[in-house]
């Protein structure tokens, strides 16, 4: 344990994820030493990016205003939406160049055991913009291990009854891993060969 605001430094750090308290420590005391003027802008980065950063009210994906940039885009398509997990799959994704429809980013998985159930992600605001029978295509683009799969099989069976399309990536993606981490080749491929969602 540390004195004071060291050991606030140090605790805050290890609340981010990935970082365990070794490497809070370790952050912490690059901090310490680094020059006052890198430390400032990281600090102006951070309280910046809350600041402007807002999620989109349609999609919920990062957006600089009320909507993204992808659903203010009037040349996507508006008939297929593609359903992730998180943002970093939209950026994932739309660097495969293979999708030309809209997003719905969930905010997460669903997973029991991080006590994360369907009501704890944007499935409610999901079925909301169905509601109106412009989307005819659901792509499920959820992550290639337990937690992604668990979402996308919950979802095939609330979007049953809507009379969709619903769709899965093809396999071929990494098991266990995240869409992220896929390839922009496998990646596009996954979606050119998507099938029906059972
Ligand atoms: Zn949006």
């Amino acid at each position: 344990m540390y004195e004071g605001v060291v050991q606030d430094l140090i605790d805050e750090l290890g609340r981010l994820p990935g970082v365990g308290p070794k490497s809070a420590q370790r952050i912490a005391f690059h901090l310490l030493q680094a020059d006052p003027v890198d430390v400032r802008r990281l600090a102006e980065v951070l309280v910046e990016v809350k600041d402007k950063v807002k999620f989109c009210s349609i999609c919920f994906n990062v957006a600089e205003d009320d909507q993204c940039r992808i659903c203010r885009d009037p040349r996507r398509d508006p008939a297929v939406l593609c359903v992730v997990e998180e943002y970093k799959d939209v950026v994932a994704i739309e660097r495969t160049r293979e999708f030309r429809g809209r997003y719905h980013v969930l905010g997460g998985a669903i997973s029991p055991i991080d006590g994360i159930g369907p009501e704890q992600l944007h499935i409610r605001e999901l079925l909301t913009r169905l509601g109106d029978g412009a989307v005819t295509e659901v792509i499920l683009a959820t992550d290639p291990n337990l937690e992604g799969e668990a979402t996308a099989t919950y979802l095939t069976r609330m979007l049953g009854p809507l009379g969709l399309r619903v769709t899965r990536l093809a396999s071929g993606l990494p098991v266990g891993g995240d869409l992220e981490y896929a390839d922009e080749v496998t990646l596009g491929r996954a979606f050119v060969g998507r099938q029906a969602a059972t």
